[in-house]
């Protein structure tokens, strides 16, 4: 689509799977080992399935797979729908949903559209680097905005700031929430936990320029990770930190070790803390959640560092012209002591 000058031909086996709408595959030495499929979509909007759990009811990802490549995504299942794999796949086997701001007005402009809630960030992240090259997200911005669609966005990509003013403004139309995910603040763990994601300062840095713009950023500080990231000082730490960069909010929540993310997670833990893994093992047994123990203990330790940092103190304020359009909290496994995020996640 634009990387005419950079593009390689696709040797790799995958890209010769039958992905519905498929266009081209394409390799990049700016990305490597990774390859781009870019397919024409039918739909942009996605229903969200009616038994989950999750506050809002469409969502809209413009890629599958994700560049950030987090041990424990839990979105790392959804690759497999795809005939792909929920490890090595997941991290580089990129669809691009080239014609998605074209479907996305065309589904909005519907008389049967109720301009409810869309959460953007749920099943990959729409400002991984490659958003810079694709630029998907000014477009899908626009079109909600200009149709009356309330929308949230959840990212780890600080390439979030080329879109602040055009955020700004959709705020002055539409209920706009912006959420940015950092659970990690030691550079050294985050980046093997993390290996494809931008830095806590730089992320601590996207959470100063939102709230600089005027907007409110909520922090989504999940996963907590036993005994690797639940401390007292730990938690200290990341609130002091997210206090110190704006955060209006912050959501504590435990690792979820659903299937798909379970073994990628605990092949990484394996290798890189193998003392923890029997701890791991009776921690979560074959359950996709810590016990409620475990919450309980840490969402009481959350929330003193909570109140230590004034996030008790801090009222978040809305940019909704109709708040009750805002999507409804719903109960989430998360740490009890943290109120719900202004978008919860499904990884
Ligand atoms: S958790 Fe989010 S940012 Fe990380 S790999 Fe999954 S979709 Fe990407």
């Amino acid at each position: 689509m634009r990387w005419e000058a950079q593009e390689l031909k696709v040797t790799d086996p995958a890209a010769l799977l039958p992905l519905a709408g498929l266009v081209r595959s394409i390799q990049t030495p700016d990305f490597a080992g990774v390859t781009f499929h870019e397919v024409v979509c039918k739909s942009a909007l996605n229903r969200v399935p009616a038994q989950s759990a999750m506050p809002f009811h469409w969502t809209i990802n413009p890629t599958r797979g994700c560049l950030h490549r987090c041990t424990y995504c839990f979105a790392r299942r959804t690759h497999e729908y795809l005939d792909l794999d929920a490890g090595q796949d997941f991290d580089t086997q990129i669809i691009v949903k080239t014609n998605v701001v074209e479907v996305l007005r065309r589904e909005l402009a519907r008389p049967s559209w109720q301009r409810e809630h869309v959460a953007l960030g749920t099943n990959s992240d729409p400002y991984m680097r490659a958003e810079g090259r694709y630029k998907l997200m000014p477009g899908i911005i626009t079109a909600l905005a200009d149709s009356g669609t309330p929308f949230s966005i959840l990212t780890k990509g600080p390439l979030l700031r080329r879109d602040l003013p055009l955020l700004v403004e959709a705020a002055t139309r539409v209920p706009v929430s912006v959420a940015v995910s950092l659970a990690l603040i030691d550079p050294d763990l985050q980046q093997r936990v993390e290996p494809g994601t931008a830095t806590p300062k730089a992320r601590l840095e996207l959470i100063r320029a939102i709230a600089d713009a005027g907007l409110e950023c909520s922090v989504l500080a999940m996963p907590i990770l036993p005994w690797l990231t639940d401390s007292e000082d730990q938690l200290d730490a990341l609130f002091g930190a997210l206090a110190g960069a704006g955060a209006s909010d912050v959501t504590v929540g435990a690792l979820h070790l659903r299937p798909g993310a379970r073994e990628w997670f605990m092949a990484w833990l394996g290798r890189e803390y193998p003392a923890l893994v029997p701890r791991y093992r009776r921690l979560y047994g074959s359950g996709s959640y810590a016990p409620k123990d475990y919450r309980q203990w840490l969402g009481e330790r959350a929330g003193r560092a909570r109140r230590k940092h004034g996030f008790d103190r801090r009222a978040p304020r809305r940019w909704a012209r109709d708040a009750a359009s805002d999507p409804a909290p719903a109960s989430a496994p998360a740490a009890p002591a943290a109120p719900e995020p202004a978008q919860l996640a499904l990884f």
